[in-house]
């Protein structure tokens, strides 16, 4: 089953609008739009507007990092799928590890958001992985298997969804999952996919690996067979390191 491969860069709480557009620009000096790889720019909320201009008529799409389920209201500080649409979004990222340890946000909040932002027609892009402590405790599929099961849904559009594998040990730190460890979890995580909606689904589904993705790393975990892609945190936010990772990919998942 041939996969396009899926890059995505969360810029996390970085950048403020002259420093993305000189990103931006840098970016697009150096990247490849014949690369046969997907790429989005995940930002924060203040710069989606204008970042979804400054994309206009490129390949590289773009994507927030967090949303609301309910689509307007008396929610403070909140923002809405429909919002994230009409700022130029094709993808939200759910449930990140820094959402759900540092927000608390819970599986049951994570599964109205998948829900809510398809229904917009918003890719989303579902974040797993478990915690050092889960790992150590062999209890990484147990984890990550029943992040899936808790928010997903035969019901949900497959063709809308991308599975992020974050461990959270190793988003951050420069600990970086080996490409055996990505590769068994990224296996266990599509065999959940087919149960959930069939073996055919689960074949085409786009499995992302996240956590301390680099440069120097990434042709390796690219080269398993189930990882279809990255989601970067700290190395997306040097033009070069980002489009450097992207040819990685573009020259180990195709
Ligand atoms: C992330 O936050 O999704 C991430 C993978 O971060 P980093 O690449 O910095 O580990």
């Amino acid at each position: 089953m041939s996969r396009k491969p899926f890059v995505a860069g969360n810029w996390k709480m970085h950048n403020t609008l002259a420093d993305a557009r000189a990103l931006m620009k840098d970016i697009r000096g150096q990247y490849d739009p014949e690369s046969g790889v997907d790429v989005a720019v995940c930002t924060p909320f203040t710069l989606l507007y204008p970042m979804g201009r400054e994309l206009d008529g490129m390949t590289i799409m773009l994507g927030a990092q967090n949303v609301h389920f309910e689509s307007k209201g008396a929610f403070t500080g909140e923002i809405s799928p429909e919002m994230l649409v009409h700022a130029g979004c094709k993808y939200v990222i759910i449930g990140h590890s820094e959402r759900r340890h540092v927000f608390g946000e819970t599986d049951e909040l994570i599964a109205k958001k998948v829900i809510a932002a398809q229904k917009v027609g918003l890719s989303v892009i579902f974040c797993v992985g478990e915690t050092l402590d889960e790992r150590e405790s062999g209890r990484t599929d147990e984890i990550v298997t029943g992040q899936i099961g808790r928010a997903i849904i035969a019901d949900l559009d497959a063709s809308l969804l991308t599975i992020a594998y974050e461990p959270v040990w190793a988003i951050g730190t420069g600990k970086t999952a080996s490409p055996e460890i990505a590769q068994e979890v990224h296996a266990v995580i599509r065999r959940k996919i087919g149960e959930i909606f069939d073996p055919a689904v689960a074949g085409a589904m786009r499995i992302q690996y996240g956590g301390s993705v680099k440069p120097g790393n990434a042709a390796d975990l690219m080269a398993c067979e189930d990882v279809d892609g990255a989601l970067i945190g700290g190395a997306c936010l040097a033009a070069r390191d980002f489009v450097s990772i992207i040819s990685a990919v573009a020259g180990s998942c195709a």
